[in-house]
């Protein structure tokens, strides 16, 4: 009788999808042949904080949602008072007006005053990148959590989820690279420095946040329609926005390969087991890696908390050769989240400098700006 795991490698070999057979994987733990140790606890405790950690975060995009939409409200019904202050964190979902805020930065070494809290999430979630590799997308991002239910749905309404063939996967890939160009392009390259002080000072700019809102809460047809596919392609393929088509992702991707923090395997250790790779969600042969230095590695520590050899697979950083707390990563990546916001709000640069006089005469011209 053949192991569980001889088994998976022999459906691999032989062409058979392994990651089918893990699709429906149970932890560590609850695996055959393996023993409930101390650090499998731990490995599992982990799975589920980040899951606690993706959905708690959500919930607070969602409270800062219905505050912005409480005090949007109030200004349109001109109500002399809102129940709620406008949350700067509403910010957070205008990434190419913070890329354009960045590029005021680089030029005049000043934080533009309008929506500065944009810029201030932008840098710290690069930053975040640069020291702890995509970690945002796969412990915070909203779009990231929503991705990744759709594909459990999907793996519970089908059973499995698809691939999609090597080639156009590959081709695939390299959208959200060139959308990011397009915007590095057309903002930190070819915007004049006049251009980006006009588009800053600009009403347009002012009420993007409003713009942001009415894109969510009046949605046009041909936008369910887009989002709608984009559930759709999600529940068939994990991760179809974050893997293709999100420039941030892209962004992030790269700065994340200078990050000292990569998964590192210990060749002698390991079985070949191959289930790192399996469960692995950016589809990354982690089981023929020493250390993986792909962009597309975000950080969820789904291979570690998968992998059935005690201390063989590790998210650790360059600099330590010694084993690491499964929990180090994770307290790094949301203790560098919470420090840039932090910072942003000590620093005086996390409100507006708009008054709530200027959203009663800019609220009701919004739908007429443009840039
Ligand atoms: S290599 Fe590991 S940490 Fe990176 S994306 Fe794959 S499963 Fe997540
Ligand atoms: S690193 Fe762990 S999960 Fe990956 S092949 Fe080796 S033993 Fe298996």
């Amino acid at each position: 009788m053949k192991s569980a795991y001889a088994q998976y490698t022999i459906r691999c070999a032989e062409g058979g999808t392994l990651v089918d057979l893990y699709e429906n994987r149970t932890e560590v733990a609850d695996k055959p042949g393996l023993t409930a140790t101390s650090e499998s606890h731990s490995h599992k405790a982990v799975n589920s904080f980040r899951i606690v950690v993706q959905w708690l975060f959500f919930a607070w995009m969602i409270v800062i949602g219905i505050r912005f939409g409480l005090f949007i409200n109030a200004i349109e019904s001109g109500a002399a008072v809102s129940l709620t202050s406008r949350p700067p964190g509403v910010e957070g979902f205008l990434p190419s007006g913070a890329l354009t805020s960045f590029k005021y930065l680089l030029l005049t070494g000043k934080i533009h005053p309008v929506h500065p809290a944009a810029l201030i999430i932008f840098l710290t979630i690069v930053i975040m990148s640069l020291l702890t590799k995509k970690s945002f997308c796969s412990w915070l991002c909203p779009v990231g959590t929503i991705s990744e239910a759709v594909h459990k749905l999907g793996r519970r309404l089908f059973g499995r989820n698809f691939r999609i063939w090597l080639w156009l996967d590959l081709l695939l890939r390299c959208v959200k690279y060139l959308l990011l160009l397009l915007f590095v392009v057309a903002i930190l390259l070819i915007m004049s420095a006049d251009k980006v002080s006009e588009f800053l000072d600009a009403p347009y700019w002012a009420v993007s946040d409003v713009k942001m809102l009415h894109f969510f809460t009046n949605m046009s047809g041909t936008t369910k329609v887009i989002l709608g596919c984009f559930v759709v392609l999600s529940l068939f393929y994990k991760m179809f926005w974050c893997r293709y088509l999100c420039p941030y992702g892209a962004l992030l991707g790269l700065t994340s390969m200078l990050s000292p923090f990569k998964i590192r395997r210990d060749a002698h250790g390991c079985t070949g087991c191959q289930r790192c790779s399996a469960v692995c969600p950016s589809r990354l042969e982690v089981h023929h890696s020493s250390t993986v230095g792909s962009p597309e590695c975000t950080g969820c520590l789904t291979c570690v908390v998968n992998c059935p050899e005690k201390g063989v697979l590790a998210m650790k950083p360059s600099f330590r050769s010694r084993s690491l707390s499964v929990w180090a990563f994770p307290a790094v990546a949301i203790g560098i989240f919470m420090a840039g916001i932090i910072a942003g709000m000590v620093s005086g640069h996390w409100q507006t400098s708009l008054t709530r006089a200027d959203y009663q005469r800019l609220v009701p011209i919004a739908h007429t700006l443009s840039h």
